[in-house]
């Protein structure tokens, strides 16, 4: 009977709303135990000068690794986590875990290598997070401006007035700040002049059809003028060819991200890698 039904696309699409709801609570419930379990774990993927590759910060990333559900990526999980509100404390355990391997690479004697941690818009609405950075910093002995948060264009529409102190705040704590994926969501650009951030990082979805696409190139200049008009740091994220970083360097963006580069790696890998860079070329 199973052909008869899913001729039938009605049965098909009421199937496929049931796989989903059952993935989303299984997902859910797993979540709520996952930081306790310690399921998590970071990767840091370089940020690059595109003109000499050079690693000058890194992005941390979150990975989860569940006995049930395998391996997830923070593309399918974080989204729930926003759902139930576990993000907060899951964001506030990532805040934690960047400065704390800040300050191993740091006693290590790799040097103070900058991390940026995605914030989700959540955990600008908790109001905890201006706290939870300066108690991070401070834990941990690190510079304001070590760190660098990473939010999306649906934090600047929520709540501005409120957004706008949290990010102040957090500006005169030194800690730097960007709009991550700039150009995929709302794209305040009234908000943005008087924002106190400091930078843009434009998404790979504009990336990957340079220098090819001609609407994909429109719209990283198209940044690319905002950002200097601006005078806001850019980074390109999803390099994954030669031709795209020249592209890119040719327009004048500074820095970069992507598979070209590195992949999100683990602590020891990336400092492995700064390692064999203070040694081949003397810092700038
Ligand atoms: P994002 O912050 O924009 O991170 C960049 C994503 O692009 C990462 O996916 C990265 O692995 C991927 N990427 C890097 N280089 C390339 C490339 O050359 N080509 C392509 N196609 N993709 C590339 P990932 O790690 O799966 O993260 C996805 C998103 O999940 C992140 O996007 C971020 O929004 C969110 N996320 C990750 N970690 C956290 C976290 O700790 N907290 C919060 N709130 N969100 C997080
Ligand atoms: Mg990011
Ligand atoms: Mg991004
Ligand atoms: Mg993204």
């Amino acid at each position: 009977d199973c052909k008869k039904r899913s001729r039938n696309g009605w049965s098909l699409f009421d199937q496929g709303m049931a796989q989903r709801q059952l993935d989303r609570l299984q997902i859910e419930s797993r979540l709520r135990q996952a930081l306790e379990q310690q399921e998590f774990h970071l990767v840091y993927q370089p940020k690059v000068d595109l003109r000499d590759g050079r690693i000058i910060g890194a992005e941390a990333l979150m990975r989860w690794n569940n006995d049930q559900l395998g391996q997830l990526g923070p593309d399918v999980f974080i989204e729930h986590a926003e759902n139930t509100g576990d993000i907060v404390r899951i964001g506030h355990w990532v805040l934690e875990q960047a400065c704390q391997q800040m300050r191993q690479w740091l006693d290590q004697g790799v040097g103070l290598l900058p991390l940026a941690v995605n914030v989700s818009y959540r955990q600008f609405a908790g109001g905890e997070l201006v706290t939870q950075v300066r108690q991070a910093l401070a834990r941990h002995a690190l510079p304001g401006h070590a760190l660098e948060l990473e939010f999306t264009e649906r934090v600047l529409i929520q709540d501005v007035p409120a957004t706008t102190l949290c990010l102040n705040a957090l500006r005169q704590h030194g800690v730097r700040l960007s709009i991550d994926d700039f150009g995929e969501g709302y794209s305040a650009l009234n908000y943005l002049r008087r924002l106190p951030i400091h930078g843009l990082k434009i998404s790979p979805l504009f990336v990957s059809g340079i220098p090819h696409n001609r609407s994909d190139v429109a719209v990283c200049e198209a940044i690319f003028g905002i950002a200097r008009s601006l005078s806001l740091e850019l980074v390109a994220e999803g390099i994954e060819n030669p031709a795209q970083r020249d592209y890119l360097n040719q327009l004048g963006v500074r820095h970069g991200q992507g598979f070209l580069f590195a992949a999100g790696l683990p602590a020891d890998a990336l400092a492995e890698r700064l390692r064999r860079q203070a040694a081949d070329t003397p810092p700038r």
